[in-house]
């Protein structure tokens, strides 16, 4: 299962709420914006989405 992780980085406030809410280090911080390092070691916990104010972090398995 490959699961697609999109950030809209015309929504993102760079708050870097996700990054610190992803204990799966799916998501890191990389100069001034999260990116996302390693898909595949999503474990769908939602807490990304959760934490983001912006609603600017897309899900989707494929
Ligand atoms: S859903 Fe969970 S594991 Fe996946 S990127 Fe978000 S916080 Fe990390
Ligand atoms: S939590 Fe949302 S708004 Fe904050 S840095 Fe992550 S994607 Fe951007």
């Amino acid at each position: 299962m490959i699961v697609e992780i999109r950030i809209d980085y015309e929504k993102c406030n760079r708050c870097g709420k996700c990054v610190k809410s992803c204990s799966f280090g799916v998501l890191e911080w990389f100069e001034d914006r999260p990116i996302v390092v390693n898909p595949s070691e999503c474990g769908r916990c939602g807490e990304c989405q959760k934490n983001c104010p912006m609603n600017a972090i897309y899900i989707k398995e494929r």
